[in-house]
C-alpha cells in the first residue's frame, strides 16, 4: 500500500540536547493574538482590563484595522483602581452593562487580563462566573490572561482556546476536531481537501459564532493546527479528547503529513488520499521550488517567538534546501512539536527561552543569512548588515496547507533577495 508517511533522517531532534536559558526576553505579550482572534469569532468581544500602555499596544497593533464597530476595547485601570482606592470590580461590571447594551450582537465577551490587573490581583474569573450569571443566556463572559509576565505573544490565542474549552458542550460523537484560529480562506481549504476524502464530521475551534461551537468529549479526535496550543490540548485532553500526534501543516511534506495523519485515523485509504492531494501537491512543490532557489544552502537562525520555530526550522531545511544554526522556541513540548523535531535532522542547537544577549552574541558570531526575530531584534541585526524576518509575520499571514506553501517560502525568500539587491547597491 502507497504510505505517505514521510521519511525521517537518519537521527532526528527528538533526543537532541536542548540548551535551556532563562533571562531576559524580547517578546509581544499575548493581548496581541486579540488581532487575529476578533477577526475570526465574529460575535466575540475582547475587553481588555488593563492600562493605556495595553491600549495603545492594541492601537498600535491593529493600526491598519479600525472598524466602524471593533470587536475589542481596554477598560482603563486608573492609578485610583492601581491604588485600591476603588471598587474596580464595579467599574467593571458597569462597563460591560454598558458594552452589552449598546452592542446587542455580541455573544461571547472574554475579560482579558493584563499586567495590570494582575498587579492589583483583579479576579476576573469571579467576575466572568458573576457577569454571566447577569447576562445569560443571550451573552457568555469568559475570561483569559494576556499578560506580558512570562509569556509569549502566541500564548494569547492559546489562553482564549483553552478558557473556552470547560464551557464546550459534551458529545459522544466522533468527530475531528481542528483546533487553531486559521484565515478563513485557509480554513475553507483544509475543510474541503477533508470533505473530499470523505473525513466527516468536522468541526473547528474556535468556531465563528457562539451558536456554531463544537461539543468535546471522547470520540473527538484532535488535529491541531498551530503548534503553541499547549494549555488548549491538556484542556481538551481533560474532556476525554485524543491529540493526533502529526507534523504541522506547512510546506507540501508537512501538510501531507498531517492529511495523512488524519486520513489513517478515519480509515481514507491511499487511493482517495492520492487522488484528493495529488494536484494540490504538485502545485505546492511547484510554488516552494521557486522560493527555494533562493533559500538553497542559506543558514538560518530563529529567536524563540512566535512557538512557530520548530515545524518552520523542519519546513526550511527539509523543503527549502536551508542550513539551521540554532531553533530557538519559548517552550518545547514534545508531545506537540514531537513529530516534527522527528523530522529535523540532528544539527541546529535547540534552544528552549531566552536570554536574548547570549543568544545574540551566539547570532553575531554565527552570521547566519538570514536570521528570524522579534520587531525590537530585527531592526539593530539589520543595522549590523543582517538579513531578517519578523516572527510575527507569521502568524498574521496565511502560511498553512498547499496553496499557501510557495508563500511560506516567500516570506523567507525576500528578505534574502532584498538584502542581495542591497549589498548589490552598496557593493
Ligand atoms: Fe504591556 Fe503587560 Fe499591557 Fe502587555 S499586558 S501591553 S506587556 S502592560
Amino acid at each position: 500500500m502507497k504510505d505517505f508517511t514521510p521519511q525521517p533522517p537518519a537521527q532526528g531532534c527528538r533526543n537532541a540536547p536542548v540548551l535551556k536559558e532563562r533571562g531576559q526576553r524580547e517578546v509581544f505579550c499575548g493581548l496581541t493574538g486579540i488581532i487575529w482572534l476578533h477577526r475570526k469569532m465574529q460575535d466575540a468581544f475582547f475587553l481588555v482590563v488593563g492600562s493605556r500602555t495595553c491600549a495603545h499596544l492594541l492601537q498600535s497593533a491593529a493600526g491598519v484595522m479600525i472598524f466602524a464597530e471593533p470587536r475589542f476595547g481596554t477598560a482603563i485601570l486608573e492609578e485610583k483602581d492601581l491604588a485600591g482606592l476603588a471598587c474596580a470590580n464595579e467599574e467593571l461590571d458597569r462597563e460591560v452593562d454598558r458594552l452589552l447594551a449598546r452592542r446587542p450582537d455580541i455573544r461571547q465577551l472574554f475579560l482579558v487580563g493584563s499586567c495590570p490587573s494582575e498587579v492589583i490581583k483583579l479576579d476576573l474569573h469571579r467576575a466572568a462566573e458573576r457577569l454571566t450569571e447577569r447576562h445569560a443566556p443571550h451573552v457568555r463572559v469568559m475570561n483569559y490572561s494576556g499578560s506580558g509576565i512570562e509569556t509569549t505573544f502566541t500564548e494569547g490565542e492559546d489562553a482564549c482556546l483553552a478558557c473556552m474549552v470547560p464551557t464546550l458542550p459534551a458529545t459522544d460523537e466522533r468527530q475531528l476536531l481542528l483546533v487553531g484560529a486559521l484565515p478563513d480562506v485557509v480554513e475553507d481549504q483544509a475543510l474541503g481537501l477533508l470533505r473530499d476524502m470523505g473525513v466527516s464530521p468536522v468541526r473547528c475551534l474556535p468556531a465563528h459564532r457562539a451558536a456554531e461551537v463544537p461539543g468535546v468529549g471522547s470520540n473527538t479526535v484532535v488535529a491541531l493546527t498551530q503548534p503553541f496550543l499547549n494549555e488548549t490540548a491538556q484542556h481538551l485532553e481533560r474532556r476525554g479528547a485524543r491529540i493526533l500526534p502529526a507534523p504541522f501543516p506547512f510546506g507540501e511534506e508537512g501538510t501531507t503529513a498531517w492529511l495523512w495523519a488524519v486520513a489513517q485515523e478515519f480509515g481514507v485509504d491511499a487511493d482517495t488520499f492520492a487522488r484528493v492531494t495529488d494536484a494540490p501537491r504538485a502545485r505546492a512543490r511547484k510554488a516552494i521550488a521557486a522560493a527555494a532557489e533562493t533559500l538553497r544552502g542559506k543558514s538560518i537562525f530563529f529567536f524563540p517567538d512566535s512557538q512557530l520555530e520548530i515545524p518552520l526550522a523542519r519546513f526550511l531545511t527539509r523543503e527549502c534546501g536551508m542550513t539551521a544554526v540554532e531553533v530557538g522556541a519559548p517552550f518545547i513540548n514534545k508531545q506537540i512539536v514531537g513529530p516534527d523535531l522527528d523530522l529535523l535532522a540532528e544539527g541546529p542547537v535547540i534552544a528552549e527561552g531566552q536570554d536574548v544577549d547570549l543568544q545574540l552574541d551566539r547570532c553575531r558570531a554565527a552570521r547566519p543569512d538570514l536570521t528570524v526575530c522579534g520587531l525590537g531584534l530585527a531592526n539593530p541585526l539589520e543595522a549590523e548588515g543582517m538579513a531578517t524576518k519578523w516572527a510575527i509575520e507569521l502568524v498574521f499571514t496565511p502560511v498553512h496547507f498547499y496553496e499557501q506553501a510557495g508563500d511560506l517560502a516567500g516570506l523567507f525568500a525576500r528578505p534574502l533577495r532584498r538584502r542581495a539587491l542591497l549589498t548589490g547597491l552598496e557593493g
